[in-house]
């Protein structure tokens, strides 16, 4: 920690009356998968289904981050854990600040996920297991990575040549060889309306 002389400032307005003001529970939705599994596509019609509902939301998408905020990491482990660590730190800001925050990275270690579940409070951090058979995911290879990586020229590529820790317990698993676009989404809404209950 490099910030010992730091005093945290509490908030006259606080993440309760933040919520409050935009009638919702505010939460994480964490999305998990291999490359090519639909992470993105499924955290976007999730994204469109809550806006169209009136609720305050924000998508952090894995390319948009590697440009800016993360622009100065590559794949290494170390790095993935740090990549993971800033996602979920500027998640739970944004969580803070009341809205219902998607990630869509393939965060493929488990302790990584666990970090990021423990820096929020308790119920926030909702695990989504995106599930599609590697040999799937290949086939669909939407931004042709698979492709460099078999013939060797990503290292490091997670179902390839590094591991994919698949959740345990996710809060919600959604097979996408099995179900369409919609059906997924409507199971992530179906899921918070639930849970806010
Ligand atoms: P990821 O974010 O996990 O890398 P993307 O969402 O970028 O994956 O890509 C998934 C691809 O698979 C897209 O081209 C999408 O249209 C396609 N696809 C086919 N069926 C499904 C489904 N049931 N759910 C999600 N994506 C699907």
């Amino acid at each position: 920690m490099k910030t010992e002389n730091t005093v945290w400032h509490m908030h006259q307005v606080s993440k309760h009356d933040r919520a409050s003001l935009k009638q919702q529970k505010p939460c994480l939705l964490w999305y998990t998968g291999l490359s090519g599994s639909g992470k993105s596509t499924i955290a976007n019609a999730v994204d469109e289904l809550l806006f169209k509902q009136g609720k305050h939301t924000y998508l952090l998408d894995g390319d948009n981050v590697r440009h800016g905020l993360n622009g100065d990491l590559g794949f290494s482990d170390a790095e993935r854990v740090e990549n993971i660590r800033r996602i979920g730190e500027v998640s739970k800001l944004f969580v803070d600040a009341g809205l219902i925050v998607s990630t869509a990275f393939i965060s493929p270690f488990r302790a990584d996920r666990e970090m990021v579940r423990k820096m929020l409070e308790e119920g926030e951090f909702i695990e989504v297991f995106i599930d599609a058979p590697l040999d799937v995911c290949e086939s669909r290879d939407p931004k042709g990575l698979y492709k460099k990586a078999r013939a060797g020229e990503i290292k490091d590529f997670t179902g390839i040549t590094s591991d994919y820790e698949a959740p345990l317990q996710a809060d919600i698993h959604i097979k996408t060889d099995e179900m369409s676009v919609i059906e997924s989404a409507e199971k992530v809404v179906q899921y918070l309306d639930e849970s806010c209950k």
